[in-house]
């Protein structure tokens, strides 16, 4: 009778947590897209793929005739929404890439769906222009899409209070100068109010919440009233660690403080990201979905709102998270140091229960025991992140192609390996440890390693610090009410069963989505960041297989077993599922450099290791950086014949000197015929300079490094652009000026790739570069 129910109660326990891990991964799982029969005030995916189709039909980077042509598609659609659209025509200047400044004549579309009294307006956000050799199907078809539906919508519905001001950018993948342009000079800017930008790195996977502003307490909550938030404060804090920018950046950077904002992608599917497969084909109705009704829902929120005060930062970040049901679980700042400082409390107070009981049903529990129990738990934590090193290392030796990748085309295989090898190594260190030091004792030490990881986070990223503290917390009270309720029994397995259970489904719900949200957000080649979020899932775990994981060696053995049959099983599906092939080609960077002074020419590609294809043309390591700074050294390269192509020139229309001071103004021109390669439209031209002491760029003032000039303007037409450089008197100025085409087709010795052969989406692929240098 007793064996029965405890058994009936450890099978309820499993399948409790497993119901709940399920119910946690589909929280963040995208809706299912909506038809085009769907009600006028609702978004649907489906009516807004004609957007997609229409945006992403052809390759089209700022400054192409193709870009024209989806500018004015758009212009067209929301004149047919009856709004008053405007293209409007700026210079944009991005200085925040590196040394680099990066200049480029904009048109954006701006326009405005009044409210009926409003506080100040809400910018919806996405750019309508593509990366270099990409269809921009859903980056950023997707944002396109969403903005025109959404407009669409918003009219079927009650007037807003709020004027909601649509702003379509132009030049985001080349310099963020399309929104700049907007935050800097346009008059519906200038009073500031709040951005949601809409933005799309892959093909798949939800819209994620990724990105806000600094104080985000009050958008939070407005974000929470989407039918289904997805994001978790952590992203919030890596994002801000990493060097990647949207549109949003230039928002953020806005001298005057006059925006606030959030930022949402859909970034799984990231293998056709940039590349000439970013195609509408390829895009998951359901993220644009739920793109869609997200951006729908939180515009009718903060249009209702009172602009006046969500323009300005909260007093603290929220931690925010997602909870199954599609709520948004939500706490203030100043809560995140008492909740950790309350798990070591609570993990405190359990180790000295723990020690002054000496043994748990006869398994010793002294000090020394838990002591050793914390210190054992590194290895699990380490051993998640190599584990993880060890599987990209794995996965790259067996297809060198994948070193050119963030994450596979199809990566589910190996992320399920990765989730089996972090299991593994949790369960080696629990079955190889269990009869030394005792069950409860590396129970104990992965909770004091949670309570110790959420007061680390809490210093350094506080929007993490919930991921290991509610779990320490909630594990820690649980052994505590264990440990106090079977004072003195022996019996009571059942309890305990289902008190670890309980304490351990607070860690399930909080951090099994991040394991979700982490695998495409950092690929699998950076896999550490969700095996060591998988591995804190698994060490708050450990209690529950302490009570339900039965003493005798051959259950910790089954358990392994298990562990490592399913990475092995993952693995090989992974490699079986997951071929190159037409549809899914391995990515290859191919550029050409011409330098117009020598007459010699040659193959560059900046893969890691030339993929075979690569190789017959770029095969020698060589250091072009100071010819064509735009490669880092060192890169791959190969001899090749010249191609005739016309170099960029620099004429002076005015030379000055006052006191110490030489100023020189330049009218710079992309050379005769003004096209490099097939690709048309120039990307940019680049002048590198030393000795500068500061310059302007088509009349705006760029950032000079020490006396360092580094600088590109993008998509020049065939009159140039004008460049104002000081300098000290009687200085020379060397001028380095590389023109940048794209577009192989045309060039001696070039074959087109085979299939199976892909370009890589990156802003080298298909370069096609002619410099010379101009001493003045
Ligand atoms: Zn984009």
């Amino acid at each position: 009778m007793t064996l029965t129910r405890s058994r009936a109660t450890s099978l309820a326990c499993i399948l409790f947590l497993l119901l709940l891990t399920a119910l946690s991964v589909q929280a963040v799982q995208p809706p299912s897209p909506q038809d085009a029969d769907s009600p006028a005030g609702e978004f649907s995916a489906e009516r807004a793929f004609a957007t997609v189709e229409a945006v992403g039909g052809e390759v089209h980077p700022h400054g192409t005739a193709a870009n024209d042509g989806v500018r004015a598609w758009i212009t067209g659609e929301l004149e047919r929404l009856g709004l008053e659209p405007e293209e409007v025509d700026g210079v944009g200047m991005s200085g925040r890439l590196g040394d680099q400044s990066r200049v480029a004549a904009t048109t954006n579309v701006v326009a405005t769906i009044p409210g009926s009294d409003s506080t100040g307006p809400v910018f919806l956000m996405a750019h309508y222009d593509s990366a270099e050799v990409s269809y921009g199907g859903n980056d950023d078809g997707a944002g396109v899409a969403t903005l025109l539906e959404t407009a669409r919508a918003l009219g079927e519905g009650e007037q807003l209070r709020n004027d909601v001001v649509l702003v379509f950018t132009d030049a985001e993948e080349a310099c963020l100068c399309g929104a700049e342009a907007f935050a800097h000079a346009d008059p519906r800017a200038a009073d500031g109010g709040v951005v949601v930008n809409v933005e799309a790195r892959g093909s798949a996977g939800p819209a994620i919440m990724f990105e806000t502003s600094d104080g985000n307490a009050a958008l939070v909550d407005a974000y929470a009233q989407v039918p289904k938030p997805v994001g978790s404060s952590l992203g919030v804090e890596v994002y801000r660690i990493l060097p990647n920018d949207t549109d949003f950046s230039p928002f953020l950077d806005d001298p005057a403080e006059r925006f606030t904002g959030l930022n949402s992608a859909y970034i799984d599917g990231s293998a056709t990201y940039h590349s000439p497969l970013d195609t509408p084909d390829r895009m998951s109705l359901a993220s644009l979905q739920h793109h869609g009704s997200s951006a729908l829902a939180l515009v009718r929120e903060l249009g209702a709102g009172d602009v006046s005060v969500l323009a300005e930062p909260s007093s603290s970040d929220a931690t925010y998270f997602t909870l199954p049901g599609g709520l948004l679980a939500r706490y203030p700042g100043w809560l995140v140091w008492p909740l950790a400082l309350g798990a070591l409390a609570a993990v405190g107070a359990l180790g000295v229960l723990l020690a002054r009981r000496r043994a748990i049903r006869g398994v010793p529990t002294t000090a020394g025991r838990l002591v050793l129990g914390f210190v054992s738990g590194l290895v699990p934590l380490a051993g998640a992140v190599l584990a993880s090193m060890a599987l990209w290392w794995l996965m790259v030796a067996v297809r060198p192609g994948y070193d050119e990748m963030l994450d596979p085309w199809r990566p589910w295989g190996f992320r399920v390996a990765l989730l089996g090898l972090v299991a593994t190594v949790g369960a080696g260190w629990f079955v190889g440890l269990r009869r030394s030091l005792g069950p409860v004792a590396l129970s104990y030490g992965a909770l004091a390693w949670l309570a110790v990881l959420g007061l680390v986070l809490a210093a350094f990223a506080p929007g993490g610090s919930y991921l290991a503290a509610l779990p320490a917390l909630a594990g820690a009270v649980a052994g505590l009410v264990v440990v106090v309720r079977t004072r003195g029994r022996t019996g009571g397995l059942s309890a305990r069963r289902v008190v670890a259970t309980l304490g351990a489904a607070v860690a399930v719900v909080v951090l099994a989505p991040v394991v979700v949200l982490f695998f495409p957000a950092l690929g699998l080649a950076t896999g550490a960041a969700p095996a060591l979020v998988a591995m804190l899932l698994v060490l708050a775990l450990t209690p529950v297989v302490a009570v339900l994981l039965p003493r005798r060696r051959l259950a910790g053995r089954i358990l392994l077993g298990g562990c490592g049959a399913l990475t092995v099983v993952a693995l090989v599906t992974g490699f079986v599922v997951d071929r190159f092939d037409a549809e899914h080609p391995e990515p290859t960077r191919l550029a050409y450099v011409l330098d117009a002074d020598t007459g010699e020419a040659r193959w560059v590609s900046d893969e890691a290791t030339p993929a075979d294809w690569t190789a017959r043309y770029a095969d020698t390591e060589t250091d072009l950086s100071a010819a064509f700074p735009m490669f880092g050294d060192p890169v791959w390269s190969g001899e090749s014949d010249a191609a005739d192509l016309p170099a960029p020139r620099a004429e002076v229309t005015r030379d000055e000197t006052a006191g110490d001071e030489r100023t020189v103004t330049l009218a710079v021109t992309p050379g005769e015929g003004a096209s490099v390669g097939t690709a048309g439209a120039l990307r940019y031209v680049q002048l590198n300079a030393d000795a500068v002491t500061s310059a302007t760029v088509a009349g705006r003032e760029v950032p000079v490094d020490g006396t360092t000039l580094d600088t590109r303007y993008y998509a020049p037409d065939a009159d140039g652009f004008e460049v104002v450089v000081t300098l000290p008197a009687d200085d020379e100025l060397e001028l380095r000026l590389v023109a940048a085409g794209g577009g192989l087709e045309d060039l001696p010795g070039f074959e087109p790739r085979p299939a199976g052969v892909g370009v890589a989406g990156s802003h080298t692929s298909e370069l096609v570069l002619v410099g010379t240098t101009v001493t003045l």
